[in-house]
């Protein structure tokens, strides 16, 4: 069940505002990164080795990739990620996980972690890719927002939590449509150029 989400999750958040250093290494890493490298901000997928036992499927890994290279398209040319096989390389690092009940997702620093979404067919693509969007928002140092059209929106101000990842769903005919419905809001563009 997901009703657990708000409250681990607000719990996390807490944790974050509680100590907002954990974001600021990841961001004059990434600052860091950009001076010495055109080739950008490194970042590393798991592979979805163990499906039974991650919750993810074969084709997961992309979607996050796909998450991270929307921001990349958001920034207006200021964030330039790269995917890299090197998970010691990385400063933001992806992984798929399955036991914690409750829980679309967390992040803390650059460490990203997704609980796939156990459904089928196109509703369950949207919500894993939205999950890696917002997540990897945080990663990129963005917080909460309390507009429900925003990616970075808290679940905790309410609202159709349903209607929020299905909105999405409907603009997709096929799983390759993500790429062209990137699932931030102006809003959200507008708030990752400022910390950029
Ligand atoms: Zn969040």
């Amino acid at each position: 069940m997901k009703t657990g989400y708000r409250r681990e999750h607000d719990e996390n958040w807490k944790t974050f505002r509680l100590s907002p250093g954990l974001l600021s290494p990841v961001l004059l890493a990434f600052a860091g990164v950009c001076a010495a490298h055109a080739g950008g901000l490194k970042y590393w997928v798991e592979p979805c080795a163990r499906p039974a036992e991650m919750g993810c499927k074969g084709g997961d890994p992309d979607l996050a990739q796909w998450a991270m290279e929307a921001w990349q398209a958001a920034s207006d040319g200021k964030l330039h990620v790269e995917r890299t096989a090197e998970k010691n390389q990385a400063i933001i690092k992806i992984y798929w996980v399955s036991r914690r009940a409750g829980l679309y997702g967390e992040t803390r620093g650059g460490d990203v972690f997704v609980r796939p979404d156990p459904g089928e067919g196109l509703l369950r693509e949207a919500t894993v890719y939205l999950t890696c969007l917002h997540e990897t928002g945080h990663a990129l140092g963005l917080g909460h927002t309390a507009h429900f059209d925003d990616i970075m929106y808290n679940f905790q101000y309410g609202g159709d939590i349903a209607e929020y990842f299905a909105r999405y769903a409907r603009k997709l005919e096929r799983r390759e449509d993500i790429r062209k419905h990137p699932g931030m809001s102006q809003n959200d563009r507008k708030r990752l150029a400022a910390g950029l």
